[in-house]
Parts: structure tokens; sequence; C-alpha cells
């Protein structure tokens, strides 16, 4: 990797401020954390530093609270999951502090009070409006906290904030931590280098949202699965009437475009050959497949791929040595149209001998759902930074780390 990484840090005794991603789902009142991933994922990197002797600060935001303090978003029911899980891991006890502000006087005398191998929390970054405008002054007190500074927050390395670019500018070293550079390493591997066939597939809803994930893609992969809602805007774009399904109307000529590229490059485009119609928008709906390029009825609407697109993806799914998946196949939400999802899931976890690559929450849930997340070679943490990086645009938080 290009970039220094915490491993390369000489830690001991030194205050470490570790930007991390806390930012966890909170039952309404804020009291309870309702899955506590992101902090697990994080824990290498904590203890990491921990058992090197380091005086470890932790950064994070939660939520939308504006520029404001709001107590339902409050990083405070954290520092009690933290000590638990640090418990379980270290044996010993270890005594996580929490700051109740994350500059300022009382976060200055904490961290000077930190021994060597504790760990501070300071409260959420974004209570403070210079976090987010990436506001010289805040970043400078962010950086006089510490000695050195460790970005572990795939999920915020999109955004220029002070706690991600802004305070890299005042600490003499910037490193990845471990969490970050597993993200880095799988998706940039995926990028520069893939072991070939290189298969994407995309879904979701908007094609706009991965119109240029598609486009950086088509330079990379021997073929390009697409399917989801997004799909119908390509078939129209195939001359296929779709009904009342998902269309981006103004998006027509974009699809038509990346098609056109496919063609151009060799790349196979997968779309899907059938589809689950549906009579409305609803678990309960009446279903029927509709198979080949047929106008679908005007009141009908696709709500997942059908059994033919399932053979032909998996067939495809099944030959790749790289696999990148981001975006569900249909509204798999629902179990009538949850099949084509779990099977795509199925099928990438059962390719074992090909790098798989899962990111974006909805495809990260169909993996859970479908009980298959031991065998993905890499679940990315970011959802809106991965799919940034697989547009292949420079993040913020990882060009500020400084070069090896
Ligand atoms: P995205 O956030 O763009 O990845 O889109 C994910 C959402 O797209 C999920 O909530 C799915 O239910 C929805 N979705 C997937 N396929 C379809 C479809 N055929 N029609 C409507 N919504 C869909």
């Amino acid at each position: 990797m290009a970039f220094l990484s915490i491993r390369d840090l000489d830690l001991h005794g030194k205050r470490v401020f570790i930007r991390v991603d806390f930012n966890v789902p909170l039952s309404k009142d804020g009291g309870e954390i309702l899955d506590d991933t992101r902090i697990r994922e994080t824990l290498p990197t904590i203890e990491f530093a921990l058992r090197a002797k380091a005086k470890v600060i932790l950064a994070a935001h939660l939520g939308r609270p504006k520029g404001q303090r709001v107590e339902s978003m409050s990083l405070r029911p954290v520092v009690d999951r933290l000590r638990m899980l640090l418990d379980a891991d270290l044996g010993a006890s270890r005594n996580v502090a929490f700051s109740p502000d994350c500059v300022g006087l009382i976060a200055e005398e904490l961290v000077s009070n930190l021994e060597h191998g504790q760990a501070l929390l300071l409260e959420n970054l974004r209570f403070h409006p210079e976090e987010e405008a990436n506001d010289e002054g805040f970043a400078k007190k962010l950086a006089a906290l510490a000695d050195v500074y460790v970005n572990d927050a795939f999920g915020a390395a999109h955004r220029a904030h002070a706690s991600t670019e802004g305070i890299t500018k005042f600490v003499a070293q910037s490193a990845a931590g471990l969490l970050m550079e597993e993200e880095l390493n799988y998706l940039g591997k995926a990028l520069e280098q893939p072991d070939k066939p290189f298969v994407a597939i995309i879904g979701g809803a908007k094609v706009s949202d991965k119109i240029d994930v598609i486009d950086n893609l088509l330079n990379k992969v021997d073929a390009i699965i697409v399917g989801g809602g997004m799909a119908y805007t390509f078939l129209n774009a195939k001359g296929q009437k779709t009904g009342k399904s998902l269309l981006e109307a103004d998006k027509i000529d974009v699809a038509a475009a990346a098609l056109k590229k496919a063609d151009d490059k060799g790349v196979r485009f997968l779309l899907p050959v059938d589809h689950v119609l549906a009579d409305r928008f609803a678990a309960d709906a009446h279903t029927e497949i509709l198979d080949g390029t047929g106008d679908f009825p005007d009141d009908k609407m696709a709500l997942d791929i059908g059994p033919k697109s399932i053979e032909v993806f998996v067939n495809e799914i099944k030959d790749a040595s790289t696999i990148v998946w981001n975006g569900p196949m249909g509204v798999f939400e629902m179990p009538a149209f949850a099949k084509g999802t779990l099977a795509v899931a199925e099928a990438v976890a059962g390719n074992v001998d090909a790098t798989t690559i899962v990111g974006g929450g909805d495809s990260v849930s169909a993996v859970h759902m479908a009980g298959v997340e031991d065998r993905i070679t890499h679940i990315s943490t970011g959802g809106g930074a991965s799919l940034e990086f697989l547009e292949g645009k420079t993040l913020p938080g990882v060009a500020a780390l400084t070069q090896k």
C-alpha cells in the first residue's frame, strides 16, 4: 500500500487519535445500540494501539445532529459497549473514559490524564458545525490532542471533514488503521489488478446512483450484471416497454450509452431475461413470470428477476475469479421478491475460488439474510465510500494519509 499504516508507527506512550466509524443504529431515544457491527469491525485497530501501549483517543460521528448537541445522538452508549467488547477480547478490565465534548478544556484534561494502554472516546464530532465544514481552527484543536493520527473510518473517508481530512495537516503522521487498510487493499486490487475473469454485479433502485460506478467498471470488467429497479431503464433503452416498473426516463440515454460502451469494449452486459411481475407494490401482490423481450402489461411492475435470469447470472458468477457486488436484484425486503437477490448471494459465496467483495447496505443485508457472510472474502463497511471508490474517485480521507 502506498500509504502509511498503523503498523508502521511507533505508538508506545504516544497520544494516538483514531478516527473510527461508530455510526451505529440506535433506538429512537438513543439509549440502546441495535447493531454493534461497526464497533466490532474496528476493534483490531483499537486493540493493536492499546497493546502497543499507546494513549488512545477515539473520535467518531453519529447520525446527523447538524452541528448541535442532540442527546439522542450521543456516543455515550457506545462507551459501555466498547468496554464490554474490549474486556472480552483483552481479558483485563480496560477503563475506557468518555469526554462529553470532543474539543475544549474537558477533552484536553481527560487526554492528559490518559495512561499508556488506556482509551478515551470523544463525544460526537458533529455536535460542532465546524466538523462537517472542515474548519481549520477546529481541525487544529483536534490535532492538538494527539501526536499521531490514524484513520480507520473507511465509511467516512469520502467526506473531507475536519476529523478525516483537516486534522491531517496539523499532525506529523497520518496512517491507515487495519480496517481502512483492508478496505483499500481489497477494493484497490479489484480495480487495479483483478484476477480475471472479473464480474461486477450492480443492482438497486436507481440508475442515477450507480451509473458512474457502471461507467468506471466497464473499463475493468469482463462482464457486468445489472439487476434491480435500475435494470428497467436499461431494458427501455433496448426498446422493451416495462409497464409500471421503476423507470428513470431521463436516464434512458445514459443507459443506452453504457450499453454501447460495453459493446465497444467487448464487455458482456447481462440484464434480466425474465421477470417477476406484480400487480402492485406489496408483499402479498398477485405475481406472474414474464419471459423474454416482449413488452410488459401496462399495469404490471417487475419486482424481482425471474428463474431464467437467475440461471444466467449464476452461470456467469460461477466462472469468475473476481466479483464485486453492490445492490439487490429486486425488492428483497419482501420474501416474495427476494429470490433473485438471495440466489446471487449464494452464488457469490459459493464461488470459493474467487475474491468476492460485497458493498452497500442492502447487499450486505442480503448476504446476512442468506447466512453466507463467512464465505465472502470481503464485506465492505462503507456504503457511500465504497461506491465512490468504485467510481474511481479519490477519497479525501484516503488522499490525506501520509505517503509511504
Ligand atoms: P439502492 O439503495 O439504490 O441500492 O436500492 C435498494 C432498494 O432498491 C431496495 O430497497 C430494493 O427494495 C429496491 N429495489 C430493488 N429492485 C427493485 C424493483 N424492481 N422495483 C422497486 N424497487 C426495487
